[in-house]
């Protein structure tokens, strides 16, 4: 192997599929130098609330300590979660929808990590593929890896604003594909897609014959003029199997509160075999803890809209000050600005560097040297790009991208 040195100093294998963004980055982490007295700032992770400037609401924290002091709710949920819950859910979701969704097509997850595999364990089976986005979301792969459930890659077209490339799902779907996958608005990419763009995924999966898995965990974070819409919205021509969770919108990643929800006004997923597969699923699951369940009623219904603008507000001022340092360094572009969601990727130029080969190179020794995190590209389908998180305060990206800066001039190829 070429770069066989480099290898042996850096311990990522690149050639598995299940690599992950957590074991990535803590290998990274492993990597920045104590000695320093620089400040570790981390722009890898997508979990805002390591920063003080994203904090939930405070309607959100009273309903959770009054679920816990009501005594109430100390016991097991039903396995598919709590009636008031699903329904809450199915209300919030319908909002934005041509049809209502009810408390039956809502299954409470632990967060939207479990919602995922709940989408793939209930599609598998023998011989069975799934089309997933490139770049994308590596828990999909690693879901896939475990459910054996063949992966094929269609690529997100980076100078069409990350949109599918829909001849590319046509060539590769055949007969034994069950679903692709979308997320949007986009996580690695910071896109928000079109009604038009979303009609004609669902036109595509429709002709094709499989259902759309439409990870919304970035539901409404939308920064850009685009507004969001969800994926549902074209129930009636595909199935659509909506995944989100609060994690994001309300910031309690750790609160683990997630939703499986059929997005079916058709009632394929309402045949009694089917629900009976679902819920059976769902009793060897055990979903988030009931109190937090319990207090999901009053965190949907009394959110204040001004806490969702403050959010997008803040997403939108920290993404255009990344943005425009990003642009400031000369072997760092970034091409399209997010649109949405909280990260971006960003193209990296090795021609201008004199001694970093690729992306995991580059985040190595930027790690060791700056103490500063990116995400390479590689970990997210992507090889020499970065996938950088603005979910962060301005003067962390501003210090962050100065480091970035002194790093680029110490590497910058000599002329
Ligand atoms: C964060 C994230 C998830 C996981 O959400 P949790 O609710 O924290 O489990 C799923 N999909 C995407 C695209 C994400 O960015």
């Amino acid at each position: 192997m070429e770069n066989g040195a480099v290898n042996q100093q850096i311990p990522v294998d690149t050639t598995s599929a299940t690599i992950t963004i957590k074991g990535i980055l803590s290998l990274l982490l492993q990597n920045v130098d104590e000695n320093d007295n620089k400040r570790l700032i981390s722009l890898g992770m997508g979990d805002p609330t390591a920063y003080s400037c994203f904090h939930t609401t405070q309607v959100a924290q009273e309903a959770v300590v009054d679920a816990i002091q009501s005594d109430k709710f100390n016991g097991y949920a039903p396995t598919v979660g709590l009636p008031q819950t699903r329904r809450a859910i199915a209300e919030y979701l319908s909002r934005d929808l041509p049809y209502k969704l009810t408390s039956d097509d809502v299954f409470v997850t632990s967060g939207c990590t479990q919602a995922i595999d709940v989408a793939l364990a209930m599609l598998t089976r023998p011989g069975a593929n799934i089309l997933l986005p490139r770049p994308g979301f590596p828990i999909y792969e690693l879901c896939s890896a475990f459910r054996h459930l063949e992966v094929r890659h269609f690529d997100l077209l980076q100078e069409n604003a990350w949109e599918v490339d829909l001849d590319a799902v046509e060539a590769l779907a055949d007969h034994n594909t069950v679903a692709m996958v979308i997320i949007n608005p986009g996580n690695p990419c910071g896109n928000v897609y079109s009604y038009q763009h979303l009609e004609k995924i669902a036109e595509t999966a429709k002709k094709l014959r499989f259902l759309v898995i439409a990870d919304e965990v970035y539901g409404h974070l939308a920064i850009g003029g685009k507004p969001f819409v969800p994926m549902g919205v074209f129930g009636s021509t595909v199935p659509v199997l909506t995944l989100g969770s609060l994690s994001k919108r309300w910031i309690v990643p750790g609160w683990r509160l997630g939703w499986f929800v059929t997005s079916d006004p058709c009632g394929m997923f309402r045949k009694p075999k089917v629900v009976e597969r679902i819920k059976k699923y769902f009793d060897i699951l055990g979903g988030p803890a009931t109190f937090i369940q319990a207090a999901v009623p009053r965190i949907i219904e009394q959110t204040e809209e001004v806490f969702f603008k403050k959010t997008i507000y803040l997403l939108k001022q920290s993404s255009d000050i990344c943005c425009e340092r990003i642009n400031e360094i000369p072997c760092i572009t970034c091409p399209n600005k997010p649109e949405g969601s909280m990260a971006v990727m960003v193209k990296l130029d090795l021609s201008l560097l004199e001694d970093i080969t690729d992306d995991i190179e580059f985040c190595f020794k930027l790690a060791k040297e700056e103490s500063v995190i990116f995400l390479p590209g590689t970990a997210v389908g992507l090889k020499n790009w970065l996938r950088v998180t603005f979910a962060a305060d301005p003067n962390s990206i501003e210090e962050a991208l100065r480091r970035t800066k002194c790093f680029y001039q110490r590497h910058a190829r000599k002329l």
